[in-house]
């Protein structure tokens, strides 16, 4: 399968390998697919695993790059943790509601998905041609621990995590600093806009030309394939005829997946863009003349950007009115956030994170006006992992589970830099 940019009329096209090493296409837009496999539904309904899954369906998509069965048994490898459809009827939410519960991974939030499989894929490919790479990547709190665990003791593979000192929640910054063979986690005085910037800087430092870099965030068309096969699994698993899928959304990347999905045969009644204050997307599908701003912070900090990177991506795969006729965008505030938390417990019993609560809300007011069918919100963080904001909210502490207490244990390691390039640049060159 052939990638071009988004942004490319005729530019250079590659293979899946280099648009997964490389990240960002040269002239800046995003790696996009140059033709969408139609995949029958039949053939991936009955699959039992994301093994099984991969095999029909990413087989289609990049097969032809990998040799015949390293697809599907480095899927297996990356992904064999259970994804729960929990019924969560009741209340306002309608009768025929779930929740895809993508935080059973070893770092608790849907990107263990994307990371996982990313890093194994490049490894996979590093291998062949005996080449190393040195990965940098700026983190808000989830996609940091999900690369530096899904990348660590890879002999390929080195990773360089910058995080905002201070910025991240308790038992995110444990994630990210536990020690790990070829991780190194840089706490920046300063704030996630900082770190992002840092690494721009070295990425385009000519000086650093002869290292070779690269990015694990989601402009990686190889963290979005694999995806895709949540969603897939979620239709296998509950039998749903053409559910709506209600995605939680930040930079897109998930949305994104769900399209791709849907393009290629997916059958489903639409989506929900589930957006906290950082409203630009909701604000174009209504119409607006929205315009990329800086982020605000919220309660569910991991949707909290101003300029979606993904949305480019949106844009190559639906026009305006097709984005507008499948995609529902909704803004949850703050309050509404904590409102909605409780009002799952209450209604359901249901525990969610800020981040899967406010996709409950936004289905909350879909059902109001109207919505109907089987609805699934994909629950993209455990709610331990925002045991501060849980408690708040409802006055319980949600209970631990085991895997993410074992990172309140571990030895840890990291550095302290400014958040200036030259102390960050020497740090790069030294490592
Ligand atoms: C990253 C993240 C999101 C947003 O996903 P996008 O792909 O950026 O839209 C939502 N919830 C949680 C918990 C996350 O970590």
């Amino acid at each position: 399968m052939p990638f071009v940019s988004t942004r490319a009329t005729g530019g250079p096209v590659v293979s899946f390998e280099k648009a997964l090493l490389d990240g960002l296409a040269p002239d800046g837009g995003l790696y996009v697919p140059t033709r969408i496999p139609a995949i029958e539904p039949a053939l991936w309904r009955g699959a039992g695993s994301m093994g099984d899954l991969a095999s029909v369906v990413l087989e289609r998509w990049v097969g032809d790059e990998f040799e015949l069965g390293t697809l599907d048994a480095l899927v297996r490898d990356a992904l064999h943790f259970p994804i729960p459809l929990v019924p969560v009827a009741g209340g306002d939410y309608g009768e025929e509601t779930f929740v895809l519960e993508l935080f059973h991974g070893p770092t608790f939030s849907f990107k263990d998905f994307g990371a996982r499989t990313m890093a194994r894929a490049m490894a996979y490919f590093l291998r062949r041609r005996g080449r190393r790479l040195r990965i940098l990547v700026a983190t808000s709190g989830d996609t940091g621990s999900a690369v530096a665990d899904g990348f660590a003791g890879l002999d390929t593979i080195d990773v360089v995590i910058l995080y905002p000192k201070g910025k991240v929640s308790p038992i995110q910054e444990r994630q990210l600093i536990l020690k790990r063979p070829g991780v190194r986690a840089l706490a920046i005085d300063g704030v996630f806009d900082d770190c992002q910037r840092l690494v721009k800087q070295a990425f385009l430092d000519p000086d650093l030309a002869a290292i070779p870099l690269s990015s694990a965030n989601s402009i990686n068309i190889g963290r979005l394939l694999p995806q895709m096969l949540y969603y897939l699994m979620a239709g296998a698993q509950g039998g749903l005829v053409a559910p709506t899928f209600c995605v939680p959304s930040g930079n897109l990347g998930n949305l994104t997946a769900g399209l791709l999905a849907y393009r290629s045969g997916m059958p489903t009644r639409g989506f929900i863009a589930a957006h906290n204050e950082n409203d630009f997307f909701p604000r174009r599908l209504a119409g607006e003349e929205a315009a990329f701003g800086p982020s605000v912070a919220t309660p569910s900090s991991a949707m909290d950007v101003g300029a979606p990177s993904n949305f480019e991506r949106v844009q190559w795969l639906l026009d305006p009115a097709e984005q507008r006729r499948l995609i529902r965008g909704e803004r949850v505030d703050n309050a509404a956030t904590f409102a909605s938390m409780q009002a799952v417990y209450r209604e359901t019993r249901y525990l969610a994170d800020p981040h899967t609560a406010v996709g409950f809300e936004a289905v909350r007011r879909w059902r109001a006006a109207g919505g109907e069918g089987p609805a699934i919100v994909l629950a993209t963080a455990h709610p331990a992992k925002f045991v501060e904001i849980v408690e708040e909210a409802l006055d319980i502490t949600p209970a631990m589970p085991a895997g993410l207490a074992a990172f309140l244990e571990g030895e840890t390691q990291f550095d302290t830099l400014p958040a200036d390039y030259p102390a960050f640049k020497e740090f790069v060159m030294a490592l």
